[in-house]
């Protein structure tokens, strides 16, 4: 093993298809490295696209039993993979570190809010029902039950791999559906290791089954996930661009969808805001996971009478981060994902630097070398810079002037995204007047940090579709039906 682990047996390269742990058919693997020293750590079996259709039928054939059980029996199965979570918090951390990059810290803190959707919607099971609704007319009675909708193909990414499937596979499983989980190729230990955990909660075989595969393998279970007529709904968190793929593929059997795409939240400091609470906010909005969450701040908008000293106190705050490997004490920053993001955030930050914008901090490749990049904050912005459109999912904050509460939130709201937004203020009559203005999905108000299992999670306009966590969360895997009972 690359890592010393409590559990030895949580180290796992197999994909875990009807309750079997299986290679690659053509016993084909993908490397998997640690993005702090770019070194392999482990060669994962690399299944295909017949290996997917496997995985569909098991969770067809699994879905016809799991779906009759209680709703009580399901939970506490539920809270038994939730228990065996939390109990091996280090180990999967450990794991998450290794393959993710992002600080140990940072890491068991995703495995306790990861965990707490499991523990949620295992909560939640119990509390399905349906409704009876007063007829028009007196001969009939009308009733709402809900079903599980089905088997679901969930598609996840990289930079939150224990969570982003915790969130999807919970509220699944607890309304009875059954699913076929495709991991991130750069994290696929997480994901297996979740599926160990659920084997040994007794989730039976075929009611989660996880293939790992390489990205060109990726694709195409992609499609045979959204070709699929068993499949009865995609959900899928990860860029807009696949997001649109995923839809077009899933047209021609009308699946139901839900999306978790990109976003591009703005930051918005008001004059009359805690200047000190503003600055932590925005340390924790934009700097967690080194600026690779979809709800990382993209833009930074103080109004001019404390720009100077939010500058100045933000860059000072950026300056004290610590960069370098996540398993080193005090990190609290780590190393990119990979090549191709470094890069992306050097276009960004070149791109502004040629059109006049000035380095506050940081601003170049780290010393480190390899994937790591200085927390970069920047100033005298243009709206026509591309970190002002495009996601940089890198440590970039370009801080921009704002003279007027109208202008801000027009500028906040001209983005073909709608995940989160923040703000600051201490006036009750503006905070309410901002938050309904803002074409967000969710609005942190004085705060930086707003994910957690009781929210409803998700965007609006091209961020996406749905909402997950939360007691809306179930909505989203279950089926309406009507039944009306004539001649009474
Ligand atoms: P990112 O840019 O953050 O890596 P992506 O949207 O490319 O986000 O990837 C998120 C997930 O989508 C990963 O699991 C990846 O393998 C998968 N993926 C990427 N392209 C496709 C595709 N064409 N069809 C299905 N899945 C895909």
């Amino acid at each position: 093993l690359p890592i010393q682990l409590d559990d030895p047996s949580l180290f796992k390269t197999d994909s875990y298809i009807d309750g079997k742990w299986v290679q690659a058919t053509d016993k084909s693997t993908f490397p998997v490295d640690n993005p702090a020293n770019g070194q392999t750590i482990a060669q994962v079996s690399n299944l295909d696209a017949d290996q997917a259709q496997a995985a569909i039928k098991a969770a067809d054939k699994a879905f016809k039993s799991w779906r009759t059980l209680t709703g009580k029996e399901r939970a506490g199965i539920l809270r038994k993979w939730f228990d065996l979570i939390i109990a091996n918090t280090e180990d999967l951390a450990k794991l998450m570190t290794l393959e993710q990059g992002k600080p140990l810290a940072e890491a068991r803190g995703e495995i306790g809010y990861g965990g707490s959707f499991v523990e949620w919607f295992a909560e939640q099971a119990k509390r399905v029902s349906g409704d009876i609704m007063a007829s028009p007319n007196k001969a009939n009675r009308m009733l709402v039950m809900r079903e599980p909708i089905g088997v679901c193909a969930a598609i996840t990414p990289w930079n939150f791999p224990n969570a982003m499937i915790t969130r999807k596979v919970a509220p699944a499983l607890a309304a009875g559906c059954t699913v076929v989980l495709k991991p991130a190729e750069q994290t696929p230990l997480s994901a297996l290791a979740l599926a160990e955990l659920a084997e040994r909660a007794g989730i039976p075989a075929g009611v989660l089954n996880i293939i790992a595969a390489d990205s060109d393998r990726s694709i195409a279970i992609g499609k045979v996930l959204c070709d699929s007529p068993v499949v009865k709904k995609v959900t899928f968190t990860g860029s807009t661009a696949v997001g649109r793929i995923l839809m077009q593929q899933s047209a021609p059997t009308i699946k139901k969808m839900s999306l978790e795409l990109g976003g591009h939240a703005p930051f918005i400091v008001f004059d009359d805001a805690d200047l000190d609470a503003a600055v932590e906010g925005a340390m924790v909005a934009k700097y967690r996971n080194a600026g690779q969450t979809c709800v990382c701040t993209n833009r930074i908008y103080v109004h001019e009478a404390i720009y100077d000293a939010f500058i100045e106190k933000f860059s000072a705050k950026v300056n004290s981060l610590q960069i370098g490997d996540g398993f080193t004490d005090k990190v609290t920053q780590g190393p990119l994902i990979d090549d191709a993001a470094i890069q992306k955030v050097r276009e960004h930050v070149e791109d502004a630097l040629g059109k006049g914008a000035k380095v506050n901090a940081g601003g170049q490749a780290h010393q480190l070398g390899g994937r790591f990049f200085q927390p970069t904050v920047i100033s005298n912005i243009s709206e026509d810079m591309l970190c002002m459109r495009e996601e940089t999912f890198g440590p970039l904050a370009p801080v921009v002037k704002f003279s007027n509460e109208d202008h801000v939130i027009e500028l906040a709201n001209n983005t073909e995204y709608g995940l989160a937004a923040y703000f600051y203020s201490r006036d009750v009559a503006r905070i309410f007047r901002v938050a309904e203005a803002l074409e967000y999905g969710m609005v942190g108000v004085n705060t930086g940090l707003i994910s957690n299992e009781v929210a409803p999670f998700g965007g609006v306009k091209q961020s996406g579709l749905g909402r997950e966590g939360s007691v809306y969360g179930m909505d989203d895997f279950m089926e309406m039906k009507y039944v009306c009972l004539g001649g009474m």
